[in-house]
């Protein structure tokens, strides 16, 4: 990967730039599904008819690559049976039934003085305890970045405020409305991996929240780790991991590899938040703030809202009239979100956003021959060939799609995006991918 291939699409981040981060009601009825990160589903801890309070731990990880489940609403475990899931279809799930109390199962309050005299392996338990995964979408458990094998030593720590993705605004927000917060997060976490180089990226096309988190660098101590904050050019898939440390550091995780091969740790913004409310607040990870964006900018908001919220409870909180000529409603941003079909799938810890798109985002859908144009190879930021391993797996000759490199693909949907004969290119790609590992 000599340089980095990137796209411009248009970012329609002004529907709901400016809008402050509201917080939606709880739901009457939570589901909380026991996949909802990278690895192995959690165990649960709780029956039928157990009562639980807000951040109540009702099943835990199961293995390291794995993450706890808190419930985000107070009340009683009605049922563990399959409910839609927004990414897989169908997955186990904790429903739980409001006693509309909303009663905490934790302190919201630790004194500086119980903070500092925290360990490093204390902090790395109340992070694991608190459920954290990686916020902007993968939702890896943290833990495990933090947590790197002794071999691989870390030498810098980058923390991502890209949000390149279009629509999306809920990290801008939070730079923008928690930088104190974030810096605090960000500094917990530079101490746990001993790193003395920090930064923090952030899109040129956010530059409030640029200045509202140098503001709190500027203001730090003389003697506390002071990360550099840099502004970047807004371009698309920036945000993705690597692509992001070639921009900082210019540096190039190999194929196959991780960014702690390279001594490096990246982690999001909101990621960051969730890590200071855990070890400020002793609060688990039972609630997020995502974009409701699109074609009904009357609707548009940033939403604080409870893992487990029901699409069709948020869109409704929303004020969205479902009369409309709604068509499609998609789970995450438009490179890389899902298509909905069921409106009971709830929220989970990766959704970032949910789009509600109108008849003018609708694309023209018939699909060409390829015309060998190579739009897609110079679209792809890891430097694939999304035209070969695209083609061979619509042949199902997933043979020669696997001599492509399919796994280093990141699922931007940069291919798709500029192909002009419409193949749906990282479908195709994820398709391979599956059949592959089959
Ligand atoms: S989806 Fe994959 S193959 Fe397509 S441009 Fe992105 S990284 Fe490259
Ligand atoms: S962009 Fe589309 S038409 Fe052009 S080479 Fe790639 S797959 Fe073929």
């Amino acid at each position: 990967m000599a340089s980095v291939n990137f796209i411009h699409p248009p970012d329609y981040k002004d529907i709901t730039k400016n809008k402050k981060i509201e917080t939606a009601l709880p739901p009457k009825k939570a589901i909380l599904l026991l996949s909802q990160h990278t690895g192995a589903p959690s165990e649960p801890v709780v029956s039928v008819g157990d009562s639980v309070k807000t951040g109540s731990l009702i099943a835990q990880a199961k293995g390291f690559i794995s993450s706890n489940l808190h419930s985000s609403i107070s009340g009683k475990v009605v049922t563990i049976e399959d409910s839609p899931h927004p990414i897989i279809g169908l997955s186990r799930a904790i429903i739980i039934e409001s006693d509309g109390l909303d009663t905490k199962a934790y302190l919201n309050s630790v004194s500086a003085k119980d903070i500092s005299a925290l360990s490093k392996e204390e902090i790395m338990t109340l992070i694991k305890e608190a459920g954290i995964v990686g916020l902007g979408g993968a939702a890896f458990p943290t833990l495990v970045k933090l947590n790197p094998p002794p071999a691989k030593k870390i030498i810098s720590l980058i923390i991502n405020g890209a949000e390149c993705e279009p629509f999306l605004t809920c990290d801008h927000r939070l730079m923008l409305e928690k930088s104190k917060e974030i810096i605090l997060g960000v500094q917990l976490v530079a101490n746990v991996l001993g790193v003395k180089n920090i930064i923090i990226g952030i899109e040129e096309n956010k530059l409030d929240a640029i200045e509202s988190i140098k503001s709190v660098v500027f203001r730090m101590k003389a003697d506390d780790l002071k990360p550099k904050v840099v502004s970047l050019k807004t371009k698309y898939p920036q945000g993705g991991e690597k692509q992001l440390i070639k921009t900082l550091l210019n540096k190039e995780v190999p194929s196959g590899g991780l960014p702690l091969d390279i001594g490096i740790v990246v982690i999001n913004v909101q990621t960051i938040f969730a890590i200071y409310e855990a070890i400020y607040l002793r609060k688990p990870l039972y609630e997020r703030v995502i974009t409701i964006s699109g074609g009904f900018p009357n609707i548009a908001k940033n939403i604080l809202v409870r893992i487990g919220t029901p699409i069709k409870d948020i869109l409704d909180y929303c004020g969205l009239n479902p009369k409309l000529d709604i068509y499609k409603i998609v789970m995450g941003g438009p490179m890389t979100g899902v298509a909905q079909s069921n409106s009971k799938a709830p929220i989970i810890k990766g959704t970032s956003g949910i789009l509600v798109l109108d008849k003018k985002f609708k694309l023209e859908e018939k699909e060409l021959e390829c015309i060998r144009c190579s739009r897609c190879i110079e679209a792809c930021p890891v430097g694939l060939m999304p035209c070969m391993i695209g083609l061979s797996s619509k042949k199902a000759k997933f043979d020669i799609a696997s001599s492509y490199d399919p796994f280093d693909c990141i699922e931007c949907g940069s291919c798709s995006f500029v192909c002009p004969s419409n193949i749906p290119l990282v479908q195709l790609i994820k398709l391979a991918k599956v059949k592959i590992k089959a």
